[in-house]
């Protein structure tokens, strides 16, 4: 398929050069790095820096959000062609390979479970066979299927510091195969921390089901097998609408509906799931604009690629096996990066003492993979040699001329420049570096960082976010506005101060305390590794640190996320915790307080 690409990549340069207004002279490869330009009546080219061509935007954002791309899964053929084109366009502006000789950096990521070999996944309710889905979070049985009787537990939610739907079940679970219904009650007072359906397989693992079983009376697969992989030590599978009937009726549920909770089965029932993560090669692409050579530091600017295929965990529209175009989210971030290099490449290379790094990251979805894998795999040097990053993440459909630009806390020099460099736009700034795209990467390195991001709408995560409803002079506008800032830097060099922006997490998100750790998503090991700790909050008082591996809280053990999650949901605001860490080869214990989140 890839090399079939070659062609593509023609039709792309052809397309280019159709797009560009004819009165332009072609783009001319960046002028070599000239010597430290005399002063001399040269007129100054960042006077009026060129401006973004539309041309050029539309055509990535054509190509990115084409259904042919097929919401550009990691992993994939599309994703594949995606960085086949990304990388013959920033070769066709002239930009040098940003790994070594290459263009691409590859990386491994885990993306759901399959069955081992041949070996088949079962589920029989006594003899009958039951149409099950897998999903990316259970234990692997191997070839000794478990059997037991079915108990329903209803929504099997262990509320806050309460039994929840296991409420007067005693030992009723134990040896037990839990069924538990899909979809959550609605009620505000649940956290996301206890309402996920892995936190509820740890409840019902932890009062001594051997299995579970989500049930799903809407769905046909109540949930999407994407994502990293966890094993909560027994076994699960999903049962979408064809058969969860069968498995309610099981446990004396009448016409479909659910019966009581704590009902048994007569019947046993043996689940066998014979998994093992699903490993995925996916890379990142990056290109090099180089400057004068006047300063060592360098500019990173960048947007991420991937997105959600036909729909995972983070669709939201659930159930839903559709083409997520991700338009916005984020073939617009991409086109504008490309066209800005484009623009930016057409300034005399003496006259940017700054080298400037484009980069296009993979599997952002899944958690920011490809830009922690990035930064990480750099040498220390590299990440220090990084003047600030600035990064495009849902740029397509500004709405009142406002852009939303976050991480303005993260150094002092931002409001000034930004308010210099916004052109006509008005800009709606947010202080915090940590954020839910790549520039957390780069600011958890210690890099000053901005987001540029045009607002929330309807269609995000859903297969809605179509090319029609991209507003292209929007996303111009934002990227001119990004490259006056750039323009400015060029020409002050200003110093940019590093500000550890001091913020508790809000009571937004329905968390019923705060703990200021940050996760490392990316990490695949036993236990929650921290990027890094929030300045101000519970863990940085209780003394853990960065590259800290969690693998105690509260007296729980954690092996992975969804043990952590689920053992968040269960803390109580200023009642200390214990917590054990794995840092380097010793094993520290700590006492910590969870704090309220703040009310914003
Ligand atoms: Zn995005």
């Amino acid at each position: 398929m890839r090399r079939s690409a070659r062609p593509r990549t023609w039709a792309l340069l052809l397309l280019l050069a159709a797009c560009r207004p004819p009165s332009e002279a072609p783009a001319s490869p960046p002028a070599e790095a000239a010597p430290p330009a005399a002063a001399s009546a040269e007129p100054d080219p960042w006077a009026s820096p060129p401006r973004l061509t539309r041309g050029t935007f539309d055509a990535h954002l054509q190509f990115l959000a084409d259904d042919a791309q097929e919401g550009r899964p990691p992993g994939t053929d599309a994703d594949r062609r995606v960085q086949d084109h990304v990388e013959a366009a920033m070769i066709e502006i002239g930009l040098n390979p940003a790994f070594g000789e290459a263009y691409r950096q590859p990386l491994t990521v885990t993306d759901g479970v399959r069955t081992r070999g041949d070996a088949k996944t079962e589920l029989l309710l006594g003899k009958t066979p039951i149409a099950h889905t897998l999903v990316p979070f259970g234990h692997d049985t191997g070839d000794a299927p478990v059997r037991g009787e079915l108990v329903y537990v209803g929504h099997g939610i262990a509320g806050e510091g309460s039994d929840g739907d296991y409420a007067g079940l005693g030992d009723a679970l134990r040896g037990k195969i839990a069924v538990i219904l899909a979809g959550a009650p609605n009620d505000p007072h649940l956290s996301p921390a206890s309402t996920r359906p892995q936190s509820r397989v740890i409840a019902a693992r932890d009062r001594g089901a051997i299995a579970a079983l989500i049930v799903d009376l809407e769905l046909e697969k109540p949930y999407p097998n994407h994502g990293a992989h966890s094993d909560l030590q027994i076994p699960v599978l999903a049962v979408g609408k064809s058969d969860a009937g069968k498995i309610l009726a099981a446990v004396g549920g009448k016409g479909g509906k659910p019966p009581k909770i704590g009902a048994r089965s007569r019947k046993s029932v043996e689940i066998a799931t014979p998994i093992e993560p699903i490993s995925l090669a996916t890379a990142n692409i990056g290109g090099v604009l180089r400057g004068s050579g006047a300063e060592p530091k360098r500019l990173v600017i960048g947007a991420h690629m991937d997105h959600l295929g036909h729909g995972t965990a983070s669709s939201l529209a659930p159930g839903v096996s559709a083409i997520h175009n991700g338009a916005d989210d984020n073939a617009s971030g991409v086109a504008t990066i490309l066209a800005l290099a484009e623009a930016l490449a057409k300034i005399p290379a003496s006259a940017r003492p700054y080298d400037v790094v484009f980069f296009a990251f993979a599997a952002e979805e899944m958690g920011l993979l490809g830009s922690k894998h990035l930064v990480e795999a750099m040498p220390q040097a590299e990440r220090e040699a990084i003047l600030t990053m600035l990064n495009f993440d849902m740029v397509g459909r500004l709405r009142d001329n406002t852009v939303i630009v976050s991480g303005t806390g993260t150094s002092s020099r931002w409001p000034e420049l930004l308010e210099q460099s916004r052109g006509g736009l008005t800009v709606k700034a947010s202080d915090d570096g940590y954020g839910a795209s790549d520039q957390t990467s780069f600011y958890e390195a210690g890099i000053p960082v901005l987001h540029y991001f045009s607002g929330p709408h309807d269609d995000y995560h859903r297969p809605s976010d179509d090319i029609e409803r991209i507003n292209g002079e929007g996303a111009i506008a934002i990227g001119d506005a990004a490259l006056n800032l750039v323009s400015i830097v060029m020409r002050e060099r200003p110093a940019l101060d590093y500000i550890k922006v001091e913020r508790k997490t809000s009571q937004r998100g329905g968390f019923r305390v705060s703990l200021g750790t940050i996760p490392d998503y990316a990490a695949q090991l036993d236990g929650v590794k921290l990027s890094g700790v929030r300045p101000g909050g519970p863990a940085e008082a209780a003394g853990l640190k960065a590259g800290d591996v969690i693998v105690v809280l509260a007296g729980r053990e954690i092996h992975n996320l969804d043990d952590y999650m689920a053992t968040f949901a269960m803390l109580k605001p200023d009642v200390e915790i214990d917590v054990v860490v794995l840092r380097g080869e010793e094993r520290v214990s700590l006492k910590m307080t969870p704090s309220a989140p703040a009310r914003r």
